[in-house]
């Protein structure tokens, strides 16, 4: 048994007995002592005032560890990321950062990847990951056939590698048209043979959008699965994935999970329109997941100069999603490669840049949620992302003793708790990559 005693929490994370009543929403964070007991927690209960009795049965002989208050959060969820095309960005970088450039480099690209050299980025993508505490992973993989089923097969051995660590998710990444011609069920079939736990993939608005998400969600629901798909990642009014996706939800009373990433274009059309298009988001049930980091990268790159400062910070509506109960989280997206040239899988990072490009300031206790709790819950892990009895025994210690603390110092270093055992946070070198 390893009891953490006076771990600053984030009350998002915490169990409604504990967090109840809510902290001051400036400070949404409770002092907090957890026991430990091998790979779960044994128990969650508020701190007692000093001199007091410790209130976690069991702690007298507990190894106990007195955090003084330092912040405690759970292990991570990064619940959108593309870890085949991770650091890739030295030898194909996008040197206008266009959208357009983005997708021609890493096409080129693609056709060099080998297990090998996917292996290899993904690989050390994931020890990024596990060093910043991130604990499960959602990744989309580039599926274009006959091209992809290698690309499938390294993230299985990789999910093999890594299981008890991170649990890794994979949905396929292609055309939604390709589901309607005749490799369709193809791609589900290669998809499901690598353990792929949703169909996923991205569309232009089009004629034929409706007729292309109806032969989709009949693929989907013939496997038993959910969809998780790139949608609107633009600054076109006129794009309207989103609300094509959830009129084919409720027209085809498709039940399994829908995720839709990106969502971006929500932001630039009319109020009335915003307003209907998450009206039908709610009623489909249908879950967001916002790439703040990427958004900011690509998005705003208008017109024929280059370069030009950019006016919209290119992420989807936040507020008003949330506001409307649609489920969202905020996940990492692409790190170095011509999507988006920075990046770490670090979730503390979007997190911290989520709070400042979104004015999460005002929700500060729904922020941490984004990456811990709501995102688990989006990606069907409900037991994790959370500092409960019965979570796993996966935290992150921050040197912060406050919420303003944490996001003052985005690049702070982190302890990191598995089981009974804290260590040092150990990022590797990118110098491994050369
Ligand atoms: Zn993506």
């Amino acid at each position: 048994m390893l009891l953490l005693q006076r771990a600053r929490i984030p009350a998002a994370v915490l169990p409604a007995s504990i967090a109840d009543p809510a902290p001051d929403p400036m400070e949404p964070s409770l002092l907090c002592d957890i026991a430990l007991d091998g790979p779960r927690i044994a128990s969650v209960a508020r701190s007692a005032a000093p001199g007091a009795a410790p209130p976690v049965p069991g702690a007298p002989t507990a190894n106990a560890v007195d955090l003084d208050g330092a912040m405690v959060f759970p292990g991570f969820v990064d619940a959108h990321v593309h870890l085949d095309k991770a650091h890739t960005w030295d030898r194909a970088p996008n040197r206008t950062g266009r959208f357009s450039e983005a997708l021609e480099t890493l096409a080129r690209d693609r056709e060099g990847w080998t297990r090998r050299d996917i292996l290899r980025r993904a690989g050390f993508a994931l020890r990024c990951a596990w060093e910043h505490g991130t604990r499960a992973v959602r990744t989309h993989v580039d599926t274009w056939l006959p091209w992809g089923e290698e690309n499938h097969a390294v993230m299985h051995e990789l999910r093999g590698a890594w299981r008890g660590r991170i649990a890794l998710q994979t949905v396929p990444l292609t055309g939604i048209a390709n589901y309607s011609g005749t490799e369709g069920d193809a791609i589900a079939d290669l998809s499901l043979k690598y353990g792929a736990c949703a169909l996923g993939g991205w569309s232009p608005m089009s004629p034929d959008l409706p007729r292309q998400l109806d032969r989709l969600l009949a693929i989907a629901r013939d496997r038993g699965l959910g969809l998780d798909l790139h949608v609107d990642e633009n600054g076109s009014p006129a794009e309207e994935v989103l609300r094509a996706v959830a009129e084919a939800v409720i027209r085809n009373r498709f039940g399994n999970p829908v995720v839709c990433g990106h969502c971006c274009s929500l932001a630039v059309q009319a109020p009335e329109r915003q307003r209907s298009t998450i009206a039908l988001a709610r009623e489909a049930a249908i879950r967001v997941i916002s790439l703040p980091l990427c958004n900011l990268y690509l998005q705003d790159r208008r017109g024929p100069e280059f370069p030009r400062t950019p006016y919209w910070r290119g992420i989807t509506l936040i507020h008003e999603l949330l506001d409307a109960g649609v489920p969202l989280a905020c996940a990492s997206d692409n790190v170095r490669d011509a999507f988006h040239a920075y990046g770490d899988l670090d979730a503390a990072e979007v997190c911290i840049q989520s709070v400042r490009l979104a004015h999460l300031d005002s929700r500060l206790g729904a922020s941490v949620g984004l990456v811990t709790s709501a995102a688990a819950d989006i990606v069907g892990l409900p037991g994790m992302g959370r500092v409960a009895p019965g979570a796993p025994s996966q935290l992150v210690i921050f040197p912060s003793r406050s919420f303003s603390e944490f996001l003052s110092r985005p690049g702070s270093g982190r302890r990191l708790v598995d089981g009974e055992a804290i260590r040092e946070a150990s990022r590797p070198d990118f110098g491994e990559l050369r």
